[in-house]
């Protein structure tokens, strides 16, 4: 819950506050006045503080009312002071001090009374434990930088105070605008979903900030989170992120497939991919992919690479093809014209290459060419210089054709000594300048690949829910058995190789009589069946039968044995497993035995749309193998994509499966036939 007095008030109390501005309760004071507060400040110690604006006070007792309480006074002090500021109206503290839920229980039982005081009296606290908040019209943190506030800016939410400070620091080099700043700390009430809902239900199209980074701990309540990043992107936001330490994903015993492959980050990743965030794995990341954002929509994956710099091209252009995006070959029957107008030895086959002696008028040319290319979706311009010529006229072409062409441009401004003047006069203007060219590539590869139009509500497959009911209500927590696994396939949809089960040699004799040969025989009871040589394929006859049904029950807790048809094809894989308050995160990829060697695969949380499961299908680097690779028959992906969604629904609807592992499905032209199924419930 945040309140008015939090982000505009007018007046701010000081609880701890201090003459030096070597202590937070200093910092703060002076970071208020120097950066222009208007609203009253009231500072409250014991000893005399003499500044000018500000009005002091000896104890929280004496003070008038005010809106916004800074607090940066020891822990164990902190209730009574709160109660008290509460009586004079305060309805909303921003608590510095340490001490709380970090220390353990000791802590966390002031941090509940805490929350609970503040809470109840209708008030917002951010902290305790962060560094404070910065708003366009007050600067409530004890630390700096302070970034200049622009409306438009960036939005930061940070889970630490420190991370926070040091992203602003790494940026203030590359001209990355800011506006409001959060840092949540311990976010006793207000944790990041809060703030994004704050922002989400106060959301002004015309006046709201449209970039938001996070940097996030924990994702306490990741169907708040989604709610609201998805709303806010919807609404023409862009959001970035980088998620640190292991989610609340639960700790899953790897029985299956699936629960071995999926980790942590995957289901955050997964979540960000369905709430449309670009996933960063640093700050570095973070800062390049807010640049893209505060620059020209980037569309398509064509890219080309403008430079005088030959090294920084290959750099950028292997990033750039190693992580999925295009710089695509130009050359001269395209490009002669250009040619002819630079310098001998250039070279227009992209990286198009103006050479050291190259000029501004070349770059303006080059820029030309590419804006009118149809090949073309956007540039990087990577322009240094070895401190041999003033480069001004070049930033100042670029600074032109940002503005004026419809495609993106990304400078890549590396000479940070030779050409500080010349850079910091292309910062004036207000653009960003990218400060690394791999880091540039990362970054443009999380932009395009993070799906933008995954919002349709999952329309559920139709299945027979009383059957799945049944079946799962008659079972006992573990893995079903094969029988009631085979039903559970039928009822939702997922073809399977015939199979039966026998447990003597009469049985077996009959269950061969609904088969052809080959038949396929596997051991009842281990769960890996292939580790105990409990799988045999390719049985010809029924005399092979009788054998091998002898071995496979001699196998220790054989409890029978699986006469299956023989299936061909390639193999795949669909899983699923439950991943705590995240819900299911849903896997495909290429099966078989090697499926975890291999990993190929990807993934999506429930409810899986089928626009989601083409995504994850065309995502695996196996896909080749679905479309026919070598003159294979391609595969129905239409049926994969369909498996995917129907085990997405299965999970979402029947919370009691952990973990569910198709594997392999053998897929043969039109056909999919699941071989291998794991469920287990709880
Ligand atoms: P497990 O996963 O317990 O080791 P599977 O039933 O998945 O056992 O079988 C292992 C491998 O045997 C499969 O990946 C596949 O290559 C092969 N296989 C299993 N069943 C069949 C079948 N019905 N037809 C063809 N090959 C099969
Ligand atoms: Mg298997």
């Amino acid at each position: 819950m945040i309140t008015e007095q939090l982000i505009s008030p007018k007046s701010i109390v000081i609880v701890g506050a201090s003459g030096n501005p070597e202590k937070p309760g200093g910092k703060v004071l002076h970071n208020l006045i120097d950066h222009g507060y208007t609203g009253r400040i009231y500072a409250v110690n014991p000893k005399e503080i003499k500044l000018n604006g500000v009005q002091h006070f000896k104890s929280v007792k004496e003070l008038p009312d005010a809106d916004l309480a800074i607090i940066a006074i020891p822990a164990d002090q902190c209730l009574e002071t709160v109660e008290i500021l509460l009586t004079k109206g305060v309805k909303a503290f921003i608590v510095f001090s340490a001490g709380f839920g970090e220390i353990g229980d000791a802590g966390i039982q002031i941090e509940v009374k805490l929350r609970e005081l503040i809470e109840n009296a209708g008030a917002t606290l951010i902290g305790p434990n962060c560094i404070g908040v910065i708003q366009e019209s007050y600067k409530g943190v004890f630390t700096t930088p302070i970034p200049d506030y622009y409306p438009d800016g960036c939005e930061l939410i940070s889970s630490s105070g420190a991370t926070a400070v040091f992203i602003i620091e790494a940026a203030a080099l590359t001209g990355l605008k800011f506006s409001n700043v959060y840092s949540i700390g311990n976010g006793a009430q207000n944790g990041v979903e809060e703030i994004l809902e704050y922002m989400d239900e106060h959301f002004d199209n015309v006046s709201s900030p449209k970039i938001k980074l996070l940097y996030l701990e924990e994702i306490r309540n990741p169907f708040k989170f989604m709610k609201h990043t998805m709303s806010l992107i919807r609404k023409g936001c862009h959001i970035a992120a980088i998620k640190s330490g292991h989610s609340e994903a639960g700790s899953r015993a790897a029985s299956s497939h699936t629960g071995a492959l999926a980790t942590s980050d995957d289901v955050v990743r997964a979540l960000f991919r369905k709430c449309g965030i670009v996933y960063c794995s640093g700050r570095e990341e973070l800062i390049s992919v807010a640049g893209i954002f505060q620059t020209k929509e980037f569309k398509g994956k064509n890219i080309a690479v403008i430079t005088h710099a030959g090294g920084s091209a290959v750099m950028l252009t292997d990033a750039l093809s190693a992580n999925g995006l295009n710089v695509p070959h130009i050359g001269k029957e395209i490009a002669g014209d250009l040619l002819k107008q630079l310098n001998p030895g250039s070279s227009v086959e992209n990286p198009i290459d103006f050479l050291a002696t190259g000029t501004a008028e070349h770059l303006d040319a080059i820029i030309n060419f590419c804006e009118s290319y149809d090949g073309i979706d956007a540039m990087v311009v990577v322009f240094g210089s070895p401190g041999l010529i003033n480069v001004r006229a070049v930033y100042e072409v670029l600074l032109n054709k940002m503005e004026t062409c419809t495609k993106p441009i990304y400078p890549v401004l590396p000479s940070v000594v030779n050409a500080a003047e010349e850079i910091k006069f292309f910062l004036n203007h207000g653009k960003v300048n990218f400060s690394d060219e791999v880091v540039l590539g990362l970054a443009l590869s999380h932009v395009a690949s993070t799906p933008k139009d995954l919002f349709n509500k999952a329309k559920l497959p139709e299945m027979d829910h009383v059957t799945v009911r049944s079946i799962i209500n008659a079972s006992p927590s573990g893995f079903l058995d094969p029988k009631a696994s085979l039903e559970l396939l039928n009822a939702i949809g997922i073809d399977a190789a015939q199979q039966c089960i026998c447990h003597h040699h009469d049985d077996l004799l009959k269950g061969i009589f609904s088969l052809e040969f080959p038949i396929v025989m596997k051991v009842v009871g281990p769960v890996h069946k292939t580790e105990v040589n409990g799988v045999r394929v390719n049985i010809q006859s029924s005399q092979e039968a009788l054998t091998c049904f002898d071995e496979l029950m001699k196998i220790p807790h054989a409890k029978g044995v699986l006469l299956q048809e023989m299936v061909s094809g390639e193999e795949l894989y669909c899983g699923a497993v439950k991943s705590g308050d995240f819900g299911h995160l849903v896997l495909c990829g290429l099966g078989g035995i090697f499926l975890e060697l291999i990993r190929d695969t990807s993934s999506a949380l429930a409810p899986v749309t089928s626009q989601e499961a083409d995504y994850m299908i065309k995502g695996l680097r196996g896909y080749p193998l679905i479309t026919g690779y070598r003159n294979r028959k391609p595969l129905n992906e239409k049926k994969f994509n369909e498996i995917i969604t129907r085990i997405s629904a299965l999970v979402h609807l029947f919370p009691e499966i952990t973990e569910l592992d198709l594997n392999p499905i053998i897929a043969m032209g039109d056909t999919m036939k699941v071989v291998d199924v794991r469920i287990k419930i709880e």
